[in-house]
């Protein structure tokens, strides 16, 4: 796509967005669209940047380290979350190049994350990811077992948890899986609400997102081949 189209793409997004939360929103401030930029060429990520648009999220540590430090020296207001399975050996990396954490889902992540934003004296922003649709090969905390992992990251000093997140499973119906996670985040009192992509994030505001994830809907499909 090119950065016009890019741009006019966004413009309207937005406006899905707002429409979106004003009829059937759940979430009381603005919802936040967290463009997902995994796979996109830096053209296509300016084409965000000039609109002054500063929340993106990517899935893999190297390619982020790759696009995101020469960026983010132009722009301080910049805000990168993380939204992709990480190792506990990449904590280190991860906690240097990402605002917020969202794939938090195990106690041994936990203490690295820890271990790492505590020698660099940071306070590392996470969300914790549930495996809501409890399938084997995703990652996330089982739904059983989140409530111990919250306690756990909270005990922790320089981990603080915002909030939750999640990925459905892709071949069932969405909403009931948006409405788990919603009694979850109420639960817990957590601020943010992370779910929603390009094909389902009208009714994830439906039943209370606070972010949206959004990629091809943005910026059309990924070009750009994964920095192994
Ligand atoms: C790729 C990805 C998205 C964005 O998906 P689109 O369908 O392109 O909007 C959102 N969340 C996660 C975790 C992803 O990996």
């Amino acid at each position: 796509m090119t950065y016009t189209e890019i741009q006019a793409r966004y413009a309207a997004l937005n406006l899905t967005i707002e429409k979106a939360q004003k009829e059937t929103g759940v979430a009381t401030s603005p919802i936040t669209l967290i463009a997902v930029t995994k796979q996109q060429s830096i053209q296509n990520i300016r084409a965000l940047l000039d609109l002054q648009h500063y929340t993106y999220a990517e899935n893999r540590i190297a390619e982020a380290a790759q696009k995101w430090p020469a960026l983010r020296a132009e722009s301080p207001l910049i805000e990168l979350h993380l939204i992709g399975a990480l190792q506990t050996n990449k904590a280190r990396a991860a906690v240097a190049l990402f605002d917020v954490i969202e794939t938090l889902d195990r106690p041994a992540l936990a203490d690295a994350i820890y271990k790492e934003a505590l020698r660099v004296g940071k306070v590392q922003r996470c969300y914790i990811q549930i495996n809501i649709g409890q399938e084997p090969q995703k990652s996330g905390v089982a739904p059983q077992d989140l409530l111990s992992l919250y306690k756990y990251a909270c005990a922790l000093s320089h981990i603080t948890v915002e909030g939750l997140m999640c990925i459905p499973p892709e071949h069932l119906a969405p909403e009931p899986f948006f409405e788990k996670m919603h009694h979850y985040q109420q639960q817990l009192k957590l601020p943010c609400l992370s779910m929603g992509m390009s094909g389902d994030f009208i009714s994830a505001i439906a039943h209370g997102a606070t972010h949206v994830r959004i990629g091809t809907a943005l910026m059309g499909e990924r070009e750009v081949k994964t920095v192994k």
